[in-house]
């Protein structure tokens, strides 16, 4: 294997920032709207070195880490004005904070950013003027908080205290990659693509610096046909010189990702009330609230599935009745089929012997609970069908 090749690039470096603040100065997004957690209280871009809203910058960031800036913002509006202060973030119930993430998905950032808030508001010491000052200024003391890694420290200390750390994140990885048009994927070298951001990076406006690099990489060098007649570093791009940018980064072949067929049930009492249950607090949607069911086992029939499980999970007896949805949802590592069907509670009372808690609930009080997405489409079905009668 071999590192990226630094020698070269150490000497454009000031070439390089020079060319990629210029492009940003006219084309990054630099609106108070786009990012609003970059601006000072007064509406204005910070000066080189003036400090910014911590909070507002540290939840952009955890919500940045896998979803993308059109789509954060009304989340990041809604979460900041339900928790404008670290204080308050922490003192929040975990269902409030679920609430606030609904939607968004990859639900442990969530909890790891509440855990992350009671963690600094216990451990925040005295400032000289008196009051606590909870923020690290230190790689180690951001990454020390659940889910924040060197990048995600890197990007808060620069975008709120303009200190020189770099990022590498997906995005900057795949800009260095095609930079240096890398044979080797970066994830493999890691150690050598963070020399690589950290050569670039300009040390005496790291906030800027940062903000268009990923500008960049998420407007200009895009995953799919990067837009290099308006790239700043077309001239310097060895992965378009070679004419072929899309090849860049190199990648592994990916594992083949498994299929799971999922049985629900969606459970009614006489009284027409459904019966929810939440998950344990670990996991990729740990917390949040589900219609309870389980996977299919070769050979078995869904509904035989459904009543099993529930059996199982629930400790009740349904009949399983007529089929209300099926939908196919994605993870980053596995695709699921729910196939729901309504079901009729028979006995016993329910326990939530692989939860944290089962509810019976009106239908209408199913939006005062945090879902995760594919449930959200159940429980549309679901209305639907009350609905129709
Ligand atoms: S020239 Fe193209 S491939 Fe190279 S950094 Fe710019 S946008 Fe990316």
């Amino acid at each position: 294997m071999s590192d990226p090749d630094l020698s070269g690039l150490a000497d454009q470096a000031p070439l390089l920032r020079r060319q990629i603040l210029d492009w940003w100065e006219a084309h990054g997004r630099r609106r108070i709207d786009q990012k609003p957690w970059m601006f000072t209280p007064d509406g204005r871009w910070p000066d080189p070195g003036e400090e910014l809203c911590v909070l507002e910058c540290w939840v952009a960031e955890v919500m940045l880490q896998q979803t993308q800036l059109a789509v954060v913002l009304p989340y990041w509006h809604r979460w900041m004005a339900a928790f404008p202060d670290v204080g308050t973030l922490a003192a929040a119930s975990e269902h409030d904070v679920l609430m606030l993430w609904q939607g968004l998905g990859y639900y442990a950032r969530a909890r790891r950013l509440h855990a992350g808030a009671r963690q600094l508001v216990a451990g925040a010491q005295p400032s000289a003027a008196g009051s606590g000052d909870p923020w690290p200024r230190s790689l180690e003391g951001w990454m020390a908080l659940p889910g924040i890694g060197r990048s995600t420290a890197g990007s808060i200390l620069s975008s709120a205290f303009d200190r020189p750390f770099a990022i590498l994140d997906g995005n900057v990885q795949r800009v260095l990659a095609r930079l240096m048009a890398h044979p080797v994927p970066p994830k493999r070298e890691l150690a050598g693509f963070w020399r690589l951001s950290e050569t670039l990076l300009d040390p005496q406006r790291p906030r800027a610096f940062n903000q268009a690099l990923m500008d960049l990489g998420a407007g200009v060098c895009t995953p799919r046909q990067p837009a290099c007649g308006t790239c700043p570093w077309q001239p310097h791009c060895a992965a378009y010189a070679a004419g072929d940018p899309g090849r860049f980064p190199v990648k592994d072949t990916p594992p083949p990702v498994p299929f799971q067929v999922i049985g629900v049930g969606v459970v009614s009492d006489a009284a027409g009330r459904v019966l929810i249950d939440q998950r344990l607090p670990e996991g990729l949607l740990g917390g949040l609230w589900e219609f309870p069911g389980g996977k299919q086992e070769p050979g078995e029939a869904i509904e035989a599935t459904i009543r099993r499980e529930l059996r199982e999970e629930l400790a009740i007896e349904v009949t399983v009745g007529e089929e209300l949805i099926t939908l196919e949802h994605a993870y980053s590592h596995k695709r699921l089929r729910f196939v729901v069907h309504l079901c009729r509670w028979l006995a016993g009372e329910p326990q939530p012997l692989a939860s944290q808690q089962v509810r019976w609930v009106a239908p209408d009080e199913l939006a005062s609970y945090p879902f995760p997405a594919a449930n959200a489409r159940i429980i549309a079905a679901l209305e639907a069908r009350i609905a129709a009668g």
